[in-house]
């Protein structure tokens, strides 16, 4: 079993009140794919340029990431620059520059074709889409993604709707697509889209999951000193479908727990700059956590 994430493989310079960190490694899929290792089996879809450093493709491979899937094209990688105010929930995008993103369209090796879970982290619907097309009865599909795509590539998020099982968004772009201001309305709503299971975060507040059970709230863990929230949104879908595709049992029996786990490797992520929290954790620190967040909200 394993999980299969596509998504964006970036070079991310991110700016704080008082720091700046150029070319960390970044992007949607490299924050899910790291996040995920830590609980099974992880493919990883993307493109990269030449100019891509190789400690961070080796990076990719000390967390068992397997790499068959990411193409390094001649060209640059992605550049994606942000910058946060003192309060860490304002961000402003500094600068997106897609290079070897533009083209690419990825053809899936043949042994992902059949792998039972399926990440499509933040990057163009209509490469979601593409490759969604190309797998064979996968059991779960969870998709993520972004205001750009609901102001720019809305017929094709749409689209994707209908074919998904799981989507996950931020409380705003929830707010976005619906014209909804209560999030448990805007809810209603995107079930109506297609998804089974919809599940809204909210930033340092948790998350809301919303399926056939009913809702979850999953809760945050309390961090007293953000230093870079970039890719905990990633991490927590990461991380989720990462300990979902090892678990035994139904996807309703884990997904609750799934969650929190995710919840936990975004709260590492959030202690440092890019993936550098993140890829110093190790399994024994997550389950740590998760124990105490059990203890916080059990009542
Ligand atoms: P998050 O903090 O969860 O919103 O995710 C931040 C990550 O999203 C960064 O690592 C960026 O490289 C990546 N990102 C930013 N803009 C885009 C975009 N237009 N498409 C795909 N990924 C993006």
């Amino acid at each position: 079993m394993g999980v299969l994430i596509v998504g964006s493989t970036a070079l991310d310079s991110i700016k704080i009140p008082k720091a700046e960190n150029p070319r960390l490694l970044g992007g949607s899929a490299s924050h899910a794919a790291v996040a995920a290792s830590f609980f099974g089996p992880v493919e990883l879809v993307g493109v990269v340029g030449d100019d891509f450093p190789r400690r961070y493709v080796a990076l990719y491979r000390r967390h068992g990431i397997d790499l068959e899937g990411l193409q390094i094209l001649p060209g640059k990688t992605f550049h994606w620059s942000g910058e946060y105010e003192i309060n860490m929930n304002n961000r402003r995008t500094l600068l997106t520059e897609l290079g070897v993103f533009e083209t690419f369209t990825p053809t899936l090796p043949e042994a992902y074709r059949n792998s039972p879970f399926v990440l499509l982290a933040n990057i163009a619907p209509a490469l979601q889409l593409h490759v969604l097309n190309q797998m064979q009865r996968p059991r779960f599909v969870v998709a993520d993604t972004m205001d750009l795509w609901l102001n720019i590539a809305l017929p094709d998020l749409l689209k994707l709707l209908g074919r998904i099982d799981g989507f996950v968004l931020n409380d705003s772009e929830a707010q976005q697509l619906t014209k909804e201001d209560n999030v448990f309305a805007a809810i209603r709503k995107i079930h109506r889209l297609g998804p089974k299971y919809v599940i809204v975060k909210k930033g340092s507040h948790g998350s809301i999951l919303s399926g056939p059970r009913g809702f979850f709230l999953c809760p945050a863990y309390p961090l007293a000193k953000v230093v870079d929230p970039t890719g905990a949104g990633d991490s927590f879908v990461g991380g989720m479908m990462g300990y979902l595709s090892t678990a035994k049992g139904s996807i309703d029996g884990n997904l609750r727990r799934a969650m929190v786990f995710g919840s936990v490797v975004a709260s590492f992520c959030c202690e440092g700059f890019g993936l550098t929290r993140t890829t110093r954790v190790n399994r024994r620190q997550i389950d740590r956590r998760v124990k105490e967040l059990e203890k916080l909200t059990r009542f």
